[in-house]
């Protein structure tokens, strides 16, 4: 239990088997036949990098500026299709030009950013639309992943589940007790908490890709939480179906879980648009339930058949 969350989503990482897509993926070191012309490639080697070994502590300034870059961009210290001049992120990271345009295209690729003609780099706008359409792709792509997470994480993947967790609910309690000086760090050890429990129920999924572009979208998802919520609100509501997932996932009941996490995915994108009224674009509160509901195509909604499947996963698992 003393294993951090970062070092334990490596293990857990690195412990998953490539079971997301048994046809394509490697799932042993045993090189490739010659004639395919493949390199060898050992088990949970191959694909993009997750954002636990990304953000740790980048090696080159063209990188560092990325994650700074990145993160300002989803704390919202720049405005929706704000123009970023050099002489502005120059001033700001203290950065040349050529580290600035090299991180710039970097968060370009994550979407975080555009690129448009004559007016060059801009701060990517934010819109009813776009909220959904990440919402109920994350929603599609993490029932995926905890169902396959279920069926072939080891214990190193439950104790990831469980210490995320609880290292969850702690910073929800401190969030919901924190004072204007202290809202922002809560805010941010919240997001951070938020961010590794969802990751953890992922994380024997098999697929380091699914795992890359789960960093991307959460990305985008927080900075939509980050300009919309009233935090402590928002934890309050989203605690306990955190706990109830993961309580499913470890129970090994995969319908219980995927049921409530589309349920918890749907939920929090009905708060966010009922709330707020900025976001101009078409769309409305009632929008968001029949899109995700389209898209994760996966666990029934009803609060009642969730429950049931629930309170039977708990009995078994008593
Ligand atoms: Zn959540």
């Amino acid at each position: 239990m003393k294993q951090t969350t970062a070092s334990a989503r490596r293990v857990t990482r690195k412990a998953s088997t490539p079971a997301a897509i048994p046809a394509a993926a490697p799932t042993t070191a045993t090189p490739a036949p010659a004639d395919e012309g493949m390199l060898p490639v050992a088990a949970g080697r191959w694909g993009p990098r997750a954002s636990a070994l990304r953000d740790a502590n980048p090696r080159t300034l063209a990188g560092q500026t990325a994650l700074r870059l990145r993160q300002d961009i989803i704390r919202n210290e720049f405005s929706a299709g704000e123009r970023l001049t050099n002489e502005k992120l120059a001033e700001r990271y203290g950065v040349g030009t050529s580290p600035l345009r090299e991180a710039l295209f970097q968060v370009a690729g994550e979407g975080l950013v555009l690129v448009e003609d004559h007016k060059g780099f801009v701060v990517a706008p934010l819109s009813r639309e776009e909220m959904l359409d990440v919402s109920s792709l994350r929603a599609y792509l993490e029932i995926h992943a905890l169902r396959q997470s279920i069926a072939s994480g080891d214990e190193e993947w439950e104790t990831a589940v469980l210490v995320a967790d609880h290292r969850l609910k702690s910073a929800d309690a401190r969030l919901l007790k924190a004072t204007p000086d202290n809202l922002k760090a809560a805010k941010d050890e919240w997001e951070r908490r938020h961010r590794d429990f969802h990751y953890a129920l992922c994380s024997a999924c098999g697929s380091p890709w699914l795992l890359h572009f789960f960093d991307t979208l959460y990305d985008q998802l927080e900075r939509y939480r980050r300009h919309l919520w009233r935090y402590g609100e928002r934890a309050r509501g989203a605690d306990d179906q955190h706990d109830e997932i993961g309580q499913a996932a470890l129970a090994r009941d995969a319908d219980a879980a995927t049921a409530l996490l589309a349920e918890h995915f749907r939920r929090q994108a009905e708060l966010t648009i009922a709330e707020e009224p900025q976001l101009k674009q078409r769309g409305s509160a009632g929008a968001a339930r029949p899109a995700l509901e389209r898209s994760t195509g996966a666990a029934k909604p009803e609060s009642a058949l969730v429950a049931k499947r629930v309170n039977g996963a708990r009995r078994r698992a008593a």
